[in-house]
């Protein structure tokens, strides 16, 4: 998968996102392409569009996780499109996998979105107390990830465009 550099309105690289996130990023006027692959174009129906190599964000965005993504309640919901680690439904809280009044603390590695109901029912413990599973495991976001959370992009948007040549 080709990658595209990510430049702030200042001209300050952030970070390599997909092809395909670029392409959604100029698409919503959020990014304009700096510098192109020559050669190949991005074709389909109503869109023609060269490949970016290099986009630039049109508006400065405040990253502060270059490296590493701050932790968030927020930010977790994001991370996990607002689902249930659980049982996959709407979330709407955060779920410490291992409980805080267990030690486990506000981390990307240790938190989860999660349903209303399943945080109620798994309560103050593990997911294995609990005989609850988790249907993924939490991550921490990448500086790409943290970046596509910061300007709110959805991965569904990045539909699947291939460049061809021109
Ligand atoms: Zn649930």
């Amino acid at each position: 998968m080709r990658e595209t550099l990510v430049l702030n309105a200042s001209f300050e690289p952030l970070a390599a996102v997909s092809l395909r996130r670029a392409v959604v990023l100029v698409l919503q006027d959020k990014a304009v392409v700096e510098r192109e692959h020559a050669g190949l174009r991005i074709r389909a129906e109503n869109l023609d569009l060269p490949v970016p190599q290099v986009i630039r964000l049109c508006r400065y965005v405040r990253v502060p996780f270059r490296r590493r993504a701050p932790w968030s309640r927020r930010g977790v919901l994001v991370r996990d499109q607002h689902r249930c680690a659980y049982c996959g439904r709407k979330a709407t809280t955060i779920d410490h996998v291992v409980p805080q009044s267990r030690g486990g603390g506000d981390t990307w590695l240790n938190t989860v979105a999660a349903c209303t109901a399943d945080n109620w029912r798994k309560a103050d413990r593990t997911p294995a107390e609990a005989g609850m599973e988790l249907l993924t495991e939490p991550f921490e976001p990448t500086p790409a990830d943290a970046l596509v959370l910061a300007l709110g992009l959805r991965d569904e948007q990045a539909l699947g465009w291939e460049p061809v040549p021109a």
